[in-house]
C-alpha cells in the first residue's frame, strides 16, 4: 500500500503536512506546493503506484475514480465562484523521469483558473 521514502505516502498517512482539498477511501487531493495556476491540485491514489507505465490491470479502476474527482472539483470550484457552469481545467500526468515526473507516486495535476496555452505552450 505505502512505500517508505515516498513523500506522497507520507502525506497520505498525515506524517507530513499538506493542504487537503478532498479525501475519499481511495484518493486524496492536495494543493500543489508550487502552484502553476490559481487552482493547482494533485489528485493522488492512496495506494502507492509508481506511474501509468507500470500500473497493474487490477489497479486501473482508480483512473475512473480520479476522473470522477476531477469532474467534482470543476463543479465545486464553479460553485465557490458562483458560476453555474463547471470550470474548465487541464489534467497533466507525467509518467517517468524523462517525462518530467519528480514524485514517483502516480498523480494527476488538476489545473484551473488560467489558460495554460496563453504563454506559448503547445500540445
Ligand atoms: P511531478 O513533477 O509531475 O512528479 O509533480 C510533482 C508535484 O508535486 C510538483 O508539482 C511539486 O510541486 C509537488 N510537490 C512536491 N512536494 C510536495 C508537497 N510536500 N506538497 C505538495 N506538493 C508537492
Ligand atoms: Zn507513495
Amino acid at each position: 500500500m505505502f512505500s517508505s521514502n515516498c513523500i506522497f505516502c507520507k502525506i497520505i498517512q498525515k506524517q507530513i503536512p499538506s493542504t487537503i482539498i478532498k479525501e475519499t477511501e481511495d484518493l486524496i487531493v492536495i494543493k500543489d506546493l508550487y502552484p502553476k495556476s490559481p487552482y493547482h491540485y494533485l489528485i493522488i491514489p492512496k495506494k502507492h503506484i509508481e506511474n501509468l507505465c507500470v500500473i497493474k490491470d487490477e489497479e486501473l479502476f482508480i483512473l475512473s475514480k480520479m476522473g470522477q474527482v476531477a469532474r467534482d472539483l470543476s463543479i465545486e470550484i464553479a460553485a465557490q465562484n458562483n458560476q453555474s457552469e463547471p470550470v474548465v481545467f487541464n489534467l497533466v500526468s507525467n509518467n517517468g523521469a524523462n517525462a518530467g515526473q519528480s514524485v514517483f507516486h502516480m498523480h494527476w495535476h488538476f489545473l484551473a483558473g488560467k489558460n495554460i496555452y496563453k504563454d506559448g505552450l503547445k500540445l
